[in-house]
């Protein structure tokens, strides 16, 4: 509770608006463009091994987050990807930006790793890190903001709000960024 007060009267350094967990990956302040691009490049990296309509599923999806609009679900052709992109987002579009991803992505990649000896498992590990990684990076660039443009001490503070809220988003997450089968019923639809 203290720490929802906490975090409900911090502005953010960039525009307007109040920043939390949300805000931090849908601001449009000056240099969040630049920022968004660059860390967007660890999760391109990551989807240069999958179908491509995969490819468009996802980054549709967290670029449609960013600009807070419906993604264009008839980029992706492929029924199975359509089909998960659509449960993926009905999930909220704030949980794919903290890598919790729905497990109706698995069976695509499943297929496309099957005649390797590649784990499915890992892949989707890997990738919610790099989401993840997106996600972090657009933190420490709002701190480094802070840090050119305001004084020392309230830096301390502001780095210690936004390690709490790193802290928070871990504890929503489940143990295990990707669920096993095990642990589907977690993420049933409703
Ligand atoms: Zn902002």
């Amino acid at each position: 509770m203290f720490r929802q007060q906490h975090r409900d009267s911090a502005e953010c350094p960039r525009c307007p608006d109040i920043e939390n967990n949300v805000h931090v990956f849908i601001c449009i302040g000056p240099g969040t463009s630049d920022a968004f691009n660059i860390d967007m490049e660890v999760v391109d990296e990551h989807l240069l091994d999958c179908p491509n309509d995969m490819v468009i599923a996802i980054r549709e999806s967290l670029l449609a987050f960013r600009e807070q609009q419906e993604p264009d679900f008839d980029l992706v052709t492929d029924d199975d990807i359509h089909h998960a992109m659509v449960q993926q987002w009905e999930m909220g579009g704030e949980k794919l930006t903290w890598g919790v991803l729905h497990t109706a992505w698995q069976p695509t990649m499943a297929q496309y790793l099957k005649s390797t000896r590649r784990s499915t498992a890992r892949w989707f590990a890997i990738l919610c890190n790099a989401i993840w990684e997106l996600t972090e990076q657009l933190w420490t660039h709002q701190n480094q903001l802070e840090h050119t443009t305001e004084d020392s001490h309230i830096n301390i503070e502001r780095h210690e709000e936004a390690n709490l809220r790193i802290d928070e988003i871990y504890d929503m997450l489940p143990p295990r960024v990707y669920l096993p089968k095990s642990d589907r019923h977690l993420f049933a639809q409703t």
